[in-house]
C-alpha cells in the first residue's frame, strides 16, 4: 500500500486525506495546529465562480461548486454547507456599471444570474436595506461553508477509512536527499516516512518548501505590507441569530452568517491596510469601520459583541491554483490555493488521481508550477 503523508490539514489537506484514504492509501494527516484551525476556520468560504477569469478558471470553479454539491449529498447535506445563493448590489455609476457587465458575461457562460428589484432583494432577506436605485444581481447557484466543521467531517470521513491525523503542536520541516524528499521532521526530533508526500500547507507553502530548494511563487503571507492578511470581524455571539441567510456583497463590504450565530464581516479596501504585524488596537479600528458599513444596510447591529482577527490567504502570485508533482522533488505533490474554499473538493478529486494512477489531469495543466518557468536567453 502507498505510504502518502499530506502536511496541512485545512480544507485543502482534509479533502484530499479523505479522497485518498478512502481509495485505500495508507494515509497520514500532520499539522501543526488542529485541523481547520487556520485560513480555512476564518475564511469567507463564498462558494462561487463569480469574479473568476479567465474563463477556464471560471469554468473549474462552476465544476467545483457541483463536487461540493455531489460531495454534500453524500453527507447527507450538512448544515456546514450552506447553498443560499449570493447577493450583490451596486449603487455608484461606476459599480453599476460594472455589476451590469458582470451580469451580462456570467449570463452568456450560462451563470445562473438575475437582476432584481431592491424590493425583490429585501423579499429575499427581509433585514437588509437596498437603496431604491440600485442594481442587485442574485446568484443563485451560490453558496458558503462553515470551514472549521467542513474540515472536521472530512478529516473523520479520513479516519475512518484508516487515516492517521498528528498534530505537532510546532512546525514540521521537510528533509531531501537525491530522490527527492526523504521525510518529515516533526517538532519533537521524531519523523515520518512516506512513498508520496503531499504539500497542502496554505499560505505557509513558500516557508515549507524554500529550505528544500523550491520556490513556490506565492505572495509570502508574513512579510511587512503583504497583500495577504485580512482583516475579519463577527459580529454577535454565539447563539444569536444571523439578520440575513446569506452571503451578501453590498458596496464596500462582504457578510454572511457566522459559525453558530451573527455575522461575519470584511472588506476588500481594509484588508489592504492589514498585515500579519498589524496591532490589535488598529485592526479594532478597522473592525469599527467594518460595523459601521454593516449599519448601513443591516440597521440595529449595535451593542453587540464584536471580534476583529487578522488571517491569511494562500495567494500564488497570478492568483490561480498551483497544483502538482514538482519538477526537482519528484515524490511530492503541491497544492495551494486561493479561492480554495471554492475549489479544495474538486482539486482534491484531480489531486488524488494523479497522485494514485500518475495520471496527469488535463483540467490542471493551466495549474502546473511549470508555467512560470523563465525559458533561457538564446
Ligand atoms: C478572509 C478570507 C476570505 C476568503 N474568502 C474566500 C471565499 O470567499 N471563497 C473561497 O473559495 N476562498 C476564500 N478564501 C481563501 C480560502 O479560505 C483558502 O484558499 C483556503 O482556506 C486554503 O485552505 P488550505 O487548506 O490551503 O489552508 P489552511 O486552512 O491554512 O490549512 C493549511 C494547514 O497547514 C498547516 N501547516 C502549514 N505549514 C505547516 C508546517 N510547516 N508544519 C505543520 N503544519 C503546517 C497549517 O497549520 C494549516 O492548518 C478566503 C481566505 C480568507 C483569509
Amino acid at each position: 500500500m502507498r505510504r502518502i503523508v499530506i502536511i496541512g490539514a485545512g480544507i485543502i489537506g482534509a479533502t484530499l486525506a479523505t479522497r485518498l484514504a478512502g481509495a485505500g492509501a495508507d494515509v497520514t494527516l500532520v499539522d501543526a495546529r488542529r485541523p481547520g484551525a487556520a485560513t480555512s476556520a476564518t475564511s469567507l468560504a463564498w462558494l462561487n465562480a463569480n469574479q473568476k477569469l479567465p474563463r477556464h478558471y471560471h469554468d473549474y470553479s462552476v465544476r467545483a461548486m457541483h463536487e461540493w454539491r455531489e460531495l454534500t449529498d453524500g453527507f447527507g447535506r450538512p448544515d456546514w454547507y450552506v447553498p443560499t445563493g449570493g447577493l450583490s448590489w451596486a449603487e455608484s455609476d461606476g459599480g453599476r456599471h460594472a455589476l451590469a457587465e458582470r451580469l451580462d458575461r456570467l449570463r452568456d457562460w450560462g451563470y445562473p444570474a438575475v437582476e432584481l428589484t431592491p424590493r425583490q432583494a429585501v423579499e429575499l432577506e427581509p433585514a437588509l436595506h437596498v437603496p431604491d436605485t440600485a442594481l442587485v444581481a442574485y446568484f443563485p447557484g451560490e453558496g458558503y461553508v462553515h470551514g472549521g466543521p467542513a474540515v472536521d467531517t472530512f478529516v473523520a470521513h479520513a479516519q475512518a477509512a484508516g487515516a492517521r491525523v498528528v498534530v505537532t503542536g510546532g512546525d514540521v520541516v521537510v528533509e531531501a536527499g537525491d530522490a527527492g524528499v526523504s521525510a518529515v521532521r516533526l517538532p519533537d526530533g521524531g519523523r515520518l516516512d512516506a512513498d508520496v508526500y503531499v504539500c497542502c500547507a496554505g499560505w505557509r507553502t513558500g516557508r515549507l518548501l524554500e529550505p528544500v530548494g523550491v520556490a513556490v511563487p506565492i505572495v509570502p503571507g508574513d512579510a511587512p505590507g503583504s497583500s495577504a492578511p485580512c482583516v475579519v470581524t463577527r459580529v454577535g455571539g454565539h447563539g444569536t441569530v444571523s439578520p440575513v441567510t446569506r452571503v451578501v456583497h453590498p458596496p464596500g463590504l462582504s457578510l454572511r452568517p457566522a459559525l453558530g450565530g451573527g455575522l461575519q464581516l470584511e472588506a476588500g479596501d481594509l484588508n489592504d491596510l492589514v498585515d500579519v504585524h498589524t496591532t490589535q488596537e488598529d485592526l479594532d479600528r478597522h473592525g469599527e469601520t467594518l460595523l459601521r458599513r454593516a449599519g448601513q444596510v443591516i440597521p440595529g447591529l449595535g451593542g453587540q459583541p464584536v471580534e476583529n482577527v487578522c488571517c491569511v490567504r494562500p495567494l500564488p502570485v497570478d492568483g490561480h491554483p498551483l497544483t502538482g508533482w514538482l519538477p526537482t522533488l519528484p515524490n511530492t505533490y503541491l497544492v495551494v490555493s486561493h479561492s480554495g474554499m471554492t475549489l479544495a473538493p474538486l482539486l482534491a478529486r484531480h489531486a488524488a488521481a494523479e497522485i494514485l494512477d500518475g495520471t496527469a489531469h488535463d483540467e490542471l495543466a493551466a495549474y502546473r508550477l511549470t508555467r512560470f518557468a523563465t525559458s533561457e536567453p538564446a
